[in-house]
């Protein structure tokens, strides 16, 4: 252990402590002991804290115990002449970092003064406005982003279980220039790695650079501005510690098992750019205890060995001394050296096209002033279909442009376009084309500048100026499908060609086709039934994260992350025999109403590990199916209303549980099996079987608006299948009730149903 490293890390966590303290002594005089406490949208209360104290801290009277228990882990600094090891008093002082940083970001959210305001020109992007354009936003009120709040953490839950998001790299500082900023960045955006972003070199951060240079930050594009100073590092630990808490089961103040789960599961390193001060090394030595290793681009010294990390501790790259032809060479090598630290796996598909490629870039937004051209949307018509088809009948790797080009169309204009793509495979099902369609919106919007919303016939593209001006053209639509089906689903997919429509007739003629197919396989979904197959299919993808979860998909239950149905999971399996995704025979059917079969409970009996015994498929009161942690929606009974309540990810209010998303999902998850709370996806609200054994839809008394307005047509065809065609007018939301006080007259005076239903108890 470096002697050099221990005394500096030693001497930032002193300073960072007291400068706790004296900000703690200020704020208790000033707003006094009961002003709150809150991180934005978190159930975990200051999450590094009580992920490795168990302390909960809601106000300002709470800190003092933690700064009690930073100081008592401080230690003196190393003597000039006697040296020892010193491991143990550097990873302790990064601990009392982590606590003193924590706490003073929690006193600066209580003045108000986090996330911090941006005072130079620029804006973030707001989440979820890509992903769901019909909650688009401009910006987030001029501030960075502050901490990750929970629904954000769930909802690269399961990018994060799956391996597209293979891991985080906490950015600190900031970069020898603006050119070299944006090329650390957009490596790691290539290999779908999360990019927090935080600190300064002299007043200079890696955020300024940035957003100098025009590249868009925020949720959507995995780079998450956290704050311009080295305290907010802390940020990313906060979500290293939630994401244990969330999906790995675990508990405030078990912080061995927290800090060992992100050693081995959660991919994250620490890359520290432009010189390192005390204060930089104290949090390092904080992110250590978690497994995470710390890459410097500067001469510091280095800790090699191995133990507390799966690979060295610290490394040294000075960036100058990088071999390379030119500074954005080095920034290459730099990332490709941060990812053998850390051991991170991943699968980059090289796609021939002129703009970078990545999942990272499927959030990127395209705006009109940005816009070189559109297809689809509200001036033009753009489909997509893939089929399967006879193995002569495709030439592989062809890609084809039948009509004109992007050229005739002025900057800014619109143009119809259908996309074909037919593929051939010994092991490809006609049950499969669907499943593969889906695909085509990730593929396309992994390319940087490129915008994809929507599918089929209601598919919308957009092709940023940027990308036409680095010769981006129709042509590398087909080339990128081409080969991420081969890379993703060489399993089944043997040949792929893809033609490209833009010519008139040629549109018309496709979208018939299209059409009839689109139609065929509605009818064929809507036609299956659990009754109706031998099998369901079992995924255990999130076991990665939550170790005992499984969720047993059916015909008629999706998964609660609301990614995998039936289908998915049967291709799925084909793709990969030995995966996540089993068949489990039904076997005997022990109670049709209540959804239990036998051979379904032996599976889930071994695959939970023998924490689950038993799962009825159909209901919510007795032994429901476990959730991990990234579930669409939340369940709970509300015993007063004779009911349930269902409460949307995206929503972030007050329910009548009496509990916000957040808090709810922490009852939920964790692979737990918990009587009256269930993790749902979304599209089981409309299912027939959908807890048919507690009395179905009808039993909904309350819904986040966000779920009605999203799905009201789908809503209103299960209400009136259910009897009921007004059901939808009759359940409460948050816009009229928050409590149960208030909910109830307004189900009263609507004669909701689950009032005058069987009791519940
Ligand atoms: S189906 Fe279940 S286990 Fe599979 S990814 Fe979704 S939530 Fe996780």
């Amino acid at each position: 252990m470096s002697r050099y490293i221990a005394t500096r890390a030693i001497r930032g966590a002193t300073a960072l402590v007291y400068e706790a303290e004296q900000l703690l002594n200020k704020a208790l005089k000033e707003l006094g002991p009961d002003t709150p406490v809150q991180f934005t949208n978190t159930a975990y209360y200051l999450p590094v804290i009580l992920g490795l104290t168990g302390i909960e801290v809601s106000k300002l009277g709470d800190m003092p115990a933690v700064l009690e228990r930073a100081k008592a882990l401080l230690h003196p600094i190393p003597r000039e002449q006697v040296w020892l090891p010193y491991l143990g008093e550097t990873l302790d002082s990064g601990i009392a970092t982590l606590f003193a940083a924590e706490l003073i970001e929690g006193i600066r959210f209580a003045y108000g003064e986090q996330p911090e305001k941006i005072t130079w020109g620029g804006k973030i992007a707001k989440g979820g406005s890509f992903t769901s354009p019909e909650f688009e936003g401009e910006g987030n009120g001029g501030t960075l982003n502050g901490p990750i709040d929970d629904i954000q953490l769930r909802a690269w839950g399961i990018q994060l279980v799956d391996g597209r998001m293979p891991g985080f790299a906490a950015i600190v500082g900031c970069a020898k220039s603006n050119e070299v900023a944006v090329e650390i960045v957009r490596q790691l955006q290539q290999r779908n790695i999360l990019v927090f972003l935080s600190g300064n070199v002299n007043g200079r951060s890696i955020i300024h650079q940035l957003m100098e240079e025009g590249v868009e930050l925020g949720y959507d594009t995995y780079t998450v501005p956290f704050g311009t100073d080295t305290i907010s590092a802390i940020y990313a630990l906060g979500f290293a510690t939630r994401s244990a808490l969330t999906f790995g089961g675990m508990k405030g103040g078990m912080a061995r098992d927290i800090l060992l789960y992100n050693k081995y599961r959660v991919f994250a390193f620490v890359l520290a750019l432009g010189e390192v001060d005390d204060l930089k090394y104290a949090a390092a030595a904080g992110a250590i205890n978690y497994g995470f290793p710390v890459i410097a681009d500067t001469v510091i010294p280095q800790i090699l060995p191995t133990g507390i990390t799966s690979y060295e501790h610290v490394i040294s790259m000075p960036f100058d001394d990088i071999p390379g032809e030119n500074d954005l060479e080095r920034a290459k090598r730099l990332v490709q050296r941060c990812i053998e630290v850390r051991g991170v796996k991943i699968k980059v598909t090289e796609v021939p096209i002129p703009v970078p490629y990545g999942s990272a870039f499927e959030g990127e937004r395209v705006r009109r002033e940005d816009m070189r051209i559109e297809f689809g949307g509200k001036k033009a018509r753009c489909f997509e279909y893939l089929r399967m088809t006879d193995f002569d009948a495709v030439e592989d790797g062809k890609v084809t442009v039948v009509g004109p080009g992007i050229e005739n169309v002025p900057v800014g204009g619109a143009m119809d376009m259908g996309i074909v793509v037919e593929v051939a495979g010994r092991k490809m099902q006609e049950d499969f084309e669907p499943v593969l369609e889906r695909q085509i919106h990730y593929f396309i919007n992994g390319a940087s500048g490129i915008q994809h919303i929507g599918q089929r016939d209601i598919a919308w593209i957009r092709i940023s100026k940027a990308a036409a001006e680095k010769g981006f053209n129709l042509e590398h639509f087909g080339k990128i499908l081409v080969a991420r089906f081969h890379a993703d689903f060489g399993a089944i997919v043997d040949k792929i060609q893809v033609t490209i429509y833009t010519d008139p007739q040629k549109i018309e003629e496709w979208l018939a086709k299209a059409r009839e197919a689109y139609n065929y396989r509605n009818q064929r979904l809507a036609d299956m039934t659990d009754e109706s197959v031998e099998e369901f299919y079992s995924c255990t993808l999130c076991q990665s994260f939550a170790p005992n979860h499984v969720c047993v998909v059916s015909p008629e239950r999706l998964g609660l992350c609301g990614a995998y149905n039936w289908l998915d999971c049967k291709a799925s399996y084909q793709i990969n025999p030995t995966g996540p995704n089993q068949p489990i025979p039904k076997g005997k059917c022990l109670d049709p109403v209540k959804g239990y079969f036998d051979k379904v409970n032996e599976f889930v009996q071994a695959a939970s590990h023998g924490t689950v015994q038993e799962v009825s498929m159909y209901s919510i009161m007795e032994n429901p199916m476990t959730a991990c942690g990234c579930f669409e929606a939340i369940m709970m009974v509300v015993p007063e209303a004779n009911g349930f309540m269902v409460v949307s990810r995206e929503d972030p209010s007050m329910t009548p549980a009496g509990m916000t998303f957040s808090t709810l999902a922490g009852v939920a998850g964790g692979g737990l099996q918990t009587p009256g709370v269930m993790g749902v996806g979304k599209y089981f609200l409309v299912s027939r079987k959908f807890i048919a054994a507690d009395g179905g839809l009808k039993r909904i008394v309350w819904m986040s608006s966000i779920l009605k307005e999203t799905m009201a047509e789908e809503l209103k065809a299960a209400a009136a299948r259910e009897g009921d065609p007004d059901l939808l007018d009759k359940i409460a939301d948050e816009r009229v009730a928050t409590t149960v006080d208030e909910m109830l007259p307004f189900l009263e005076e609507k004669g909701h149903p689950a009032l005058t239903m069987p009791p519940l108890f």
